[in-house]
């Protein structure tokens, strides 16, 4: 799609103001030269029905084509206005969203059904991102603890997992020309342990071959070098000034996280620890892009001409990212 997502609830408002914006919108993006029938391969105006706008009808061998087959709207009885405001709205708000949350602001009746929506956008967030980072950007690696108390259980520290996570340190030139860096894309993972072993292989499934990637001085990277990896390894020895200087991207990540975890969901179980990691990398990474979050979770993406990541990175900032 050629069209700016809308960046305001104002925007959003008036660019999907009804069931028949929506659908057109579903439509254009499906066949942006125009409907082409799946039936017949017949192309040129299709039938529409004032009271089903997701249906189109072939004028040539009369079957009928939903708009929505295929994505998380199928055969569902809430209107597209409310899916799209749901997806919007769970896209773009920083900390995510809850279903009396979701059920309050688009004033649903039930709390079953901002459950049941809220459970499908969410699939689309929760499935990891499988492609390798690095490359030509160097990446940060390290390991954090995460989780502790958990609602109902009180204070103390409860259930720690370790998370490793690698980030790209991308640059940029800031308006004034000079050189600024920030995070590019992420990849997290809750692990058992901090082993040599673990890290090796969240690194052969997370990292291109022959990144530079920098550490700190735990002994379960040495290996890296060995991998093929140009591996820089700073000893911090605790100093949090030479921690902030060092690996700067991957703690932002790592606080970031732990904000959302206890700020949004109050703690999280280690069996759910995955599903979450991987919602927040989801939109940690397209938190420049808010079309690709929406079109995913509404499971029209692969109908959507998404510009490539350069493309989106290029002159944004990075403020969308909180400074804890
Ligand atoms: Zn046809």
């Amino acid at each position: 799609m050629s069209q700016p997502f809308p960046r305001t609830l104002l925007d959003f408002q008036r660019m999907f103001a009804n069931e028949r914006a929506c659908s057109n919108y579903l439509e254009r993006v499906r066949w942006p030269d125009g409907f082409v029938c799946p039936g017949c391969d017949a192309s040129g105006e299709a039938y529409r029905f004032e009271n089903r706008p997701a249906v189109l009808r072939c004028r040539h061998c009369q079957r009928s084509t939903s708009l929505t087959a295929g994505t998380v709207m199928h055969a569902t009885r809430t209107p597209l206005q409310v899916w799209f405001w749901a997806a919007y709205l769970v896209t773009t708000q920083t900390p995510g969203m809850s279903a009396l949350q979701l059920q309050r602001q688009l004033g649903l009746s039930r709390y079953e059904t901002a459950f049941q929506m809220l459970h499908k956008l969410r699939v689309g967030m929760v499935r990891p991102d499988q492609d390798r980072i690095g490359a030509q950007w160097p990446i940060e690696m390290d390991e954090a603890l995460v989780g502790g108390q958990t609602r109902g259980e009180g204070k103390g520290v409860h259930h720690m997992t370790y998370v490793v996570g690698a980030v790209e340190v991308r640059q940029k030139q800031s308006q004034r020309g000079r050189r600024a860096i920030y995070a590019g894309r992420l990849r997290l993972c809750a692990l058992k342990d901090r082993s040599k072993r673990s890290l090796e292989a969240f690194a052969t499934k997370n990292i291109e071959a022959s990144s530079h990637i920098t550490t700190d001085g735990w002994h379960g990277y040495n290996g890296l070098a060995a991998m093929g990896y140009h591996h820089e390894s700073v000893v911090l020895h605790g100093d949090t000034e030479k921690v902030e200087k060092s690996l700067p991207m991957i703690h932002l990540a790592f606080s970031n996280l732990k904000a959302w975890l206890l700020g949004t969901h109050h703690g999280v179980s280690a069996q759910h620890l995955p599903a979450y990691l991987n919602e927040f990398v989801f939109r940690f990474n397209r938190r420049f892009y808010p079309m690709t979050a929406f079109a995913s979770v509404l499971g029209i993406a692969t109908r959507v001409t998404a510009p490539t990541y350069d493309e989106f990175y290029a002159g944004e900032d990075s403020s969308a990212l909180q400074e804890p």
